[in-house]
């Protein structure tokens, strides 16, 4: 069984102050614990060490994740982080190919799938984004496309632990739009990625990778998404930026 994931992508949003507060309050709203769910906070590199004392100090029900990892081990990589040094920091997860480091940074496939051996080398978790532009959805080929990224992104991957590898499945022209998808498109893109997990890696393993759903989603709408028999969770972006609707996310799941 897989165990639902909420986990909150705070972008270049936060100082290091504005991180421990925004963190301290999350402890707060969650002292009862997040039950089955887990629940992962992905800060800018800069405050990953102040969200990682608070929880330690708070015993705090969340994972920490950071948002970029490059894949050599250490050297000249100017302004580049290691997968060392985020193990060493206490991160446990990282977000890998997100559409704005594939738009804004020209990250391509091939990359995401060197910082995804690299980071399962460390045994930091990489919670993979994939997902298609509008003209590609407006076209009627965003399963094909996805599928593509899919992949190329886990090519020459070795997946032991289903649940040491997720999957965020982020229509581009939903983030950040206030335009959601449907939780049926959510539905029909997660199945076919769920489908071709199982192609590759086969069908035991993909029943144990979680897929999430990322795009616009809120806490009034997160149920709907998770309802869905392959929609495991949700990647949350502007949410997660309060502890307060984040919480209420972490609290629909669980
Ligand atoms: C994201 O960028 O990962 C995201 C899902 O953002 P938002 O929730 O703000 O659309």
């Amino acid at each position: 069984m897989r165990n639902r994931m909420i986990a909150g992508n705070w972008k270049m949003n936060k100082t290091y102050t504005e991180g421990v507060v925004l963190a301290q309050g999350l402890a707060k709203e969650l002292a009862d614990g997040t039950g089955d769910v887990d629940v992962v906070v992905c800060p800018p590199s800069v405050d990953l060490k102040g969200v990682a004392e608070v929880i330690e100090q708070e015993k705090a029900p969340f994972a920490l994740g950071a948002q970029n990892v490059y894949w050599e081990e250490s050297g000249a990589y100017t302004g580049e982080t290691a997968p060392d040094m985020l193990t060493n920091i206490g991160a446990t997860y990282c977000i890998i190919g997100h559409s704005e480091r594939r738009g804004y940074f020209h990250e391509t496939d091939e990359e995401i799938n060197k910082k995804a051996k690299a980071l399962m080398a460390h045994g930091i978790v990489p919670i993979s984004c994939c997902g298609e532009p509008l003209e590609v959805r407006e076209a009627g080929k965003h399963v094909e496309f996805v599928v593509d990224q899919i992949k190329k992104d886990t090519e020459g991957l070795k997946i032991d632990d289903p649940s040491k590898y997720v999957v965020a499945y982020e229509p581009i022209w939903a983030i950040g739009t206030g335009k959601t998808a449907t939780a049926d498109d959510a539905q029909e893109v997660c199945g076919a990625i769920r489908k071709t997990l199982a192609e590759i890696f086969g069908k035991e393993t993909a029943d144990g990778i979680r897929v999430l759903y990322g795009g616009s989603a809120k806490p009034n709408n997160v149920a709907g998404f998770l309802e869905k028999e392959d929609v495991d969770g949700a990647l949350v972006g502007g949410a997660s930026l309060k502890a307060d609707s984040f919480a209420a996310m972490v609290k629909a799941a669980m």
